[in-house]
């Protein structure tokens, strides 16, 4: 039999083999082939040669269980967290660090090459490794705990398992920080003892629907927000006497949720205790953030991120900077510093009141935000600017520096395009998607500018998320 009849033959569900892994999917998946027929393995690391079960398959591949690890690959770690598998948060926990790295700098790379058509020599040139974390676990600033019932009647907080709304129990999440923890057992002891149930979300019936918990890393200040189906929690003097006595705490809010959605937070919140925000710190900028605003979860890996993204500005002091999708301004405050004058330009008008008192309470006033659509508010500044030759206030059509930091849908060709016409020296990529950046940078590159550098930056280790900074400059003409 040729080696295609037997890839024909393809496998059925239930089928076992054994597979070398030869490749990692864009879910960080073992990915493996036999007899031509390529099997899809989650927890499966690259290197690895393990015995798998079918469980779906199609003509040409299949997803397949991972029964047993025959002989385990160099890069296979032991994971930190018991739940590692089960869980949906981390997808990679099992691979070590360095390949993880290694593989977020390729996902990046091989983006440029089949979906911008960079060539190999180019990107050889560009790409610098991808900048990782010393310490690639307890970083997250930020955790959302939703909370159930187990089959005792017990309330439970955890994680959801992989797609699916089913709470793994865990309270020592390790990605996050440990005191974490300690105001868990709080909230569930609380809650046994004065039997108060959690939110079912099959029923709508029940109290407590998630727990919300940010740490300032630079501050230590701690905040929690109860987010309940219901406007109070009966009783709740004991549980805040309890809470207030860690030490950092400084603000217990309750969010009152009574739709029944997925959206986790109410559309506002009331204070329980202390104060309603608390403060933190990137690169010497003050942020003030409360329960609903945005913020970033790695405030060790942000402050890495715009350090590269100023790098790639490369400010002298007279530049004009417009930083588009600018959420609540941190890379405009950030870049402020270095420049004549920054421009923001975001869509929620929320994260824009954070960015103007961000700004307030730092005493920076050479930054100017827009609430809008990127794509709408920078070619409507273009054409009034372009046409009048600017103004006395030195607002001005043309930029000496362009940074955008999209969603993962990436830019519309709208902005793109008013970027080209600006014809800034350097424009900054800041992606959180290396699909859409690839398509993005294709456009430019074929307007009048060439990829300078690339490189990856971990915001979230331990799992398959990527981020990435480019920088382009302008072609001389
Ligand atoms: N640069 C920020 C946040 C980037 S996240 C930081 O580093 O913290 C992307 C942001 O783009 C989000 O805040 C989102 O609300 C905003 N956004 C989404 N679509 C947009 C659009 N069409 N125009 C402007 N902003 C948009």
């Amino acid at each position: 039999m040729t080696q295609k009849d037997m890839a024909q033959k393809g496998m059925r569900k239930n089928d076992t083999a054994v597979v070398k892994i030869t490749d990692i999917g864009v879910n960080g998946e073992g990915i493996g082939k036999v007899d031509g027929y390529t099997l899809f393995i989650k927890d499966a690391v690259i290197g690895d040669t393990v015995e798998a079960k079918v469980m779906k398959a199609k003509k040409n591949y299949g997803y397949a269980r991972l029964m047993e690890v025959i002989a385990p690959s160099p890069d296979r770690v032991k994971p930190q967290c018991p739940f590692a598998r089960k869980c949906g948060g981390c997808q990679i926990q099992e691979m070590s660090y360095e390949r993880q790295l290694a593989f977020k700098a390729q996902k990046v790379r091989g983006n440029l090459e089949r979906i911008g058509g960079f060539s190999a020599e180019l990107l050889d040139q560009v790409m610098e490794p991808a900048l990782g974390m010393d310490a690639p676990f307890g970083y997250r600033n930020k955790a959302q705990f939703p909370f159930g019932t187990d089959k005792e009647g017990n309330p439970v907080t955890g994680f959801y398992a992989g797609r699916t709304h089913h709470i793994i129990p865990n309270t020592d999440c390790a990605l996050g920080v440990p005191v974490n923890r300690e105001i868990l057992e709080i909230i569930l002891n609380f809650m046994k003892k004065n039997k108060i149930p959690s939110y079912d979300e099959k029923t709508g019936k029940g109290l407590i629907r998630h727990v919300l918990i940010r740490y300032g890393f630079a501050t230590r200040e701690i905040m929690v927000c109860l987010v309940v189906n219901g406007t109070e929690i009966s009783e709740a003097g004991e549980l805040l006497s309890e809470l207030s006595k860690i030490p950092g705490m400084t603000s217990i809010t309750l969010s009152s949720n009574m739709l029944r959605t997925n959206v986790i937070m109410g559309d506002s919140f009331d204070v329980l205790w202390g104060s309603g925000y608390i403060t933190d710190y990137i690169g010497g900028i003050k942020y003030r953030i409360s329960p609903l605003s945005f913020y970033q979860v790695n405030p060790v890996q942000t402050e890495n991120l715009y350090s590269l993204a100023l790098e790639y500005a490369d400010l002298k002091g007279h530049e004009t900077v417009w930083d588009l999708y600018c959420g609540i301004g941190t890379i405009s405050l950030f870049l402020a510093q270095k420049a004549r004058k920054v421009y923001g330009v975001e869509i929620i008008p929320q994260a824009i009141d954070d960015a103007r008192e961000n700004a307030r309470i730092n005493g920076i006033e050479n930054v100017e935000f827009f609430v809008g659509k990127a794509e709408e508010v920078l070619p409507g500044w273009y054409q009034q600017y372009a046409v009048s030759g600017g103004d006395s206030a030195g607002n001005e059509a043309r930029a000496d520096v362009v940074i955008v930091d999209p969603p993962r849908k990436g830019c519309d060709e709208a902005l793109l395009g008013t970027i080209v016409e600006m014809a800034p020296e350097r424009v900054v990529y800041v992606s959180c998607d290396p699909a859409t950046l690839a398509r993005d940078l294709k456009y430019l590159c074929g307007q009048g500018y060439v990829l300078e550098r690339v490189r990856a930056v971990d915001m979230f280790p331990e799992t398959v998320h990527v981020e990435t900074v480019v920088l382009m400059s302008k072609v001389k003409e």
